[in-house]
């Protein structure tokens, strides 16, 4: 059918964020930061005793059991912590929440490609102010009026972590705007800005349990602020969707986070393999910046980072690879367990001579 250019005219056009692949097949899957480790053993206990019968009620919209658990091991009260579907959704309703001034928002041209995804799509004006040539974010280049500032640390896809103090000078140079420090890598690295809540009220700080707590597939983020953010921001989810998180996620997030022992040994695992990968990428000629999250970004000075990447898909091996510019040459290896990074090295060895 001929589609009328006037119905087209009035969609609202979007380039969309292309996720990496998820193959149906068993594969070595080094390619969407995912942690290699089962969640905490409570988990599948919490699942065992889900009464379907609920299933007919809506859940809590506010997931207080979830929120209260997440408020203990931070050391927050409750209406410091606010819970979505994935930080993906809280970070998309951060931005539709807290970036209005009209005035362009800022963050990295290197980076989580949601950020650019999302201010299209809420129409607010953005400037990337560019990482330097050694892929370090600079912090002056957010020392000017704007409309508000995300800045994931540990970077991503560099895996780059700055000190804390380094984020609190772009927090504190930012007074009059809402600066959202994304930490999905935040456990595989170092000091976390929630230390920070307290003493700035414009720090929003968003967490997932994607990565570190194993647990992308349930599709559980949250943030923590003041209570004053954190209430605009349930507002506007009050406006959207109510009931955003379903029971199952919210008994299974709430397990995970109290068992924090599992947590902090697997954790501490992918720590370990990390810096053993590091040593193997540089015995095999690679070069990255120092990793401090559970991906290496890395390219090879002699070999094509498209070529390798198509390499080791030939052997069910997933990495991640931007055919962008300045990354072209850089592949994103996610930190598996010890047994597929030695099937990832073994593959390159194959190649790399
Ligand atoms: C993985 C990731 C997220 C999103 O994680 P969710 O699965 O939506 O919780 C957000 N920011 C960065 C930088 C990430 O790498």
């Amino acid at each position: 059918m001929e589609m009328n250019p006037r119905i087209i005219k009035n969609i609202r056009k979007v380039d969309p964020y292309v996720p990496g692949e998820q193959p149906q097949h068993r594969v070595i899957k080094l390619n969407t930061n995912e942690n290699p480790y089962p969640p905490a053993p409570g988990v599948e206990r919490a699942l065992r005793e889900i009464d379907t019968d609920r299933f007919r009620l809506y859940p809590d919209p506010s997931a207080n059991v979830l929120v209260s658990a997440l408020a203990e091991h931070y050391g927050v009260s409750t209406d410091q912590v606010f819970a979505g579907v994935g930080s993906d959704d809280v970070l998309s309703m951060c931005f539709l929440t807290f970036f209005n001034s009209g005035k362009p928002i800022l963050f990295p041209d290197i980076t989580y490609s949601f950020y650019k995804v999302w201010a299209e799509l809420y129409r607010i004006p953005y400037e990337c102010p560019k990482l330097d040539e050694n892929f370090r974010i600079v912090k002056e280049d957010y020392y000017r009026e704007n409309g508000g500032v995300i800045v994931p640390n540990p970077n991503a896809p560099t895996a780059i972590y700055e000190e804390l103090g380094f984020v609190e000078d772009i927090i504190a140079h930012n007074p009059d705007v809402v600066v959202i420090v994304d930490e999905a890598y935040i456990d595989f690295a170092g000091r976390s800005a929630v230390e920070l809540i307290d003493r700035y009220d414009n720090l929003i700080v968003v967490q997932t349990f994607s990565k570190a707590r194993s647990m992308a597939g349930m599709r559980i983020g949250y943030a923590i602020s003041n209570p004053a953010l954190i209430r605009y921001l349930n507002d506007v989810k009050y406006s959207f969707n109510s009931y955003t998180m379903n029971q199952t996620s919210i008994a299974c997030g709430t397990e995970a986070v109290k068992d924090r022992a599992y947590f902090e040994k697997t954790t501490e695992k992918i720590v370990e393999t990390r810096e053993w990968a590091k040593e193997e990428l540089r015995k095999l000629g690679f070069e990255f910046p120092d990793s401090r999250a559970n991906f290496i970004f890395a390219r090879h000075p002699r070999y094509d980072a498209g070529e390798l990447f198509e390499i080791l898909k030939k052997q069910d091996i997933y990495v991640r690879h931007w055919d962008s510019k300045r990354i072209r040459q850089y592949l994103r290896i996610t930190v598996g367990t010890r047994e597929e990074m030695e099937q990832l090295f073994s593959a390159l060895k194959a190649y790399i001579r």
